[in-house]
């Protein structure tokens, strides 16, 4: 192993973000040290779409096999109108997609995920993973960085991957811009067992109901034993992004005129969690010397595209390719890293804005809506697609090995 490559890189947070960089930059031979605040290396219990960008990136990390075995390959994306309940839209995800991207369109339970990469970091002797040490201060100095916990424990590494998500501490160091922005829409999430849900609605679709200012999202997880729902409206209640179990009379109140199929999914739900949502504007530079941002800490985004999880392990890939390009030189791996990502995370986070608001667009707008995803065919709705999940070649070839 180069000299380089032992001298640990210091990871703030253990979620999906950091521990894919952590097993990118072990695929590279790259020894890292993951820090995470919780008591536990966990997820929440949701679902999660992974459209095929994120197959390619499973393929560099040899994950495909794993998260295969967990996954829902849904036979289509649908869209409904929430008041009418009619189809406006519908993407088959079978053979023409999959020839088209090359990979397939998948549901995971975040759960499952996450634990196939913290197991496989686990068994990684390049990985080191401590939980309860929540990241309070940065010093880049000597050649190196050393950043202390709320412990007093502290850890020294070659350079420093701020993963630590939308609130993050290590963004207020590197951007100091203060606190994400609150969408104005909330979000609430449950799970349920397939036994409750109405046996017409077992579909085997990703199918979202999309109204004035709600949507409601219903899919399958873990091979059919479990649905995942998402309801989502506008909401100027709350300012902070947080998560707790929510109170669903507004949840209802909001979704009092929607079509009978999603009443009667709503109605299902006994407990919810509900979070605010927040996102911040693109930026060009999420690095300063030997520390950067990756995942929601470099580019929040609203969900609309369901694509954060799937852009933090894309940066995660990339940036373990700049720093075998740099051989090692993290500043200058950094600076390469944000400057192939910015644009591409940046147009997802500005087109999730679009969507969101084309998902619950009203009077014209929602017509509008209706009649130029009505007329698509999927092969102009693949085409759409293509910036999004069509193959990165940056990202899908390895870096050539440093001699
Ligand atoms: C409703 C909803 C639906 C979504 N659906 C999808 C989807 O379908 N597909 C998709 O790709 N994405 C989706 N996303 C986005 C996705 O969940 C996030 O983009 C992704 O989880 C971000 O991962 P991350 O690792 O960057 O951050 P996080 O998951 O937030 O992880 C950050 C970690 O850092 C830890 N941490 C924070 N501060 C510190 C500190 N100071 N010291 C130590 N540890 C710290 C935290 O405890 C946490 O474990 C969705 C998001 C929402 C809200």
């Amino acid at each position: 192993m180069s000299g380089w490559k032992s001298e640990q890189v210091i990871i703030v947070g253990g979620g999906i973000g950091g521990l894919a960089a952590a097993l990118a930059l072990s695929r590279a031979g790259i020894a890292s040290q993951v820090i995470e605040q919780a008591a536990e290396f966990k997820e929440i219990g949701a679902g999660i779409q992974l459209g095929p960008n994120a197959f390619w990136m499973f393929e560099r990390l040899d994950l495909v096999a794993p998260i295969s075995a967990l996954a829902v390959f849904p036979n289509n994306l649908i869209m409904r109108d929430s008041i009418t309940g009619e189809e406006v839209t519908r993407i088959p995800l079978g053979d023409a997609f999959r020839k088209r991207f090359h990979q397939p369109y998948a549901l995971i339970h975040r759960a499952d995920l996450h634990r196939v990469l913290l197991e496989t970091c686990r068994r990684s002797n390049l990985i080191k993973l401590d939980a309860s040490e929540k990241v309070v201060k940065v010093e880049d100095a000597d050649a190196g960085v050393t950043v202390t916990a709320e412990s007093g424990k502290t850890y020294r590494g070659a350079a420093l991957i701020g993963a630590d998500g939308l609130w993050s501490t290590i963004r207020q160091i590197v951007v100091g811009d203060g606190k994400p922005k609150p969408a104005g829409h909330i979000t609430y999430r449950a799970v349920l067992p397939t036994a409750e849900v109405p046996e017409e609605y077992r579909w085997n679709d990703m199918a979202f109901w999309a109204g004035e200012k709600v949507h409601l999202v219903l899919y399958p997880l873990r091979t059919g034993e479990l649905y995942n729902l998402v309801a989502v409206f506008h909401s100027n209640r709350y300012e902070e992004g947080w998560d707790s179990y929510g109170d669903p009379a507004e949840l209802h109140e909001r979704f009092a005129q929607t079509c009978a199929p999603v009443r009667t999914l709503l109605n299902k739900i006994e407990s919810w969690r509900m979070w605010v949502l927040c996102d911040r504007p693109p930026i060009k530079e999420w690095s300063k010397g030997r520390i950067t941002l990756l995942g929601d800490a470099a580019h929040p985004m609203l969900q609309y595209l369901a694509q954060g999880a799937c852009m933090s392990i894309e940066d995660a890939v990339c940036l373990a390719d700049k720093a075998v390009a740099a051989d090692g030189d993290y500043a200058a791996a950094f600076a390469a890293y944000q400057q192939a990502r910015y644009l591409r995370t940046g147009r997802v986070q500005i087109m999730a804005r679009v969507y969101g608001e084309f998902y619950h667009a009203s009077s014209v707008a929602k017509e509008l809506r209706n009649m130029m995803l009505g007329s698509r065919t999927p092969d102009d709705a693949m085409a759409g697609m293509e910036w999004l999940y069509g193959e990165q070649k940056e990202l899908t070839r390895a870096a050539a090995p440093v001699a």
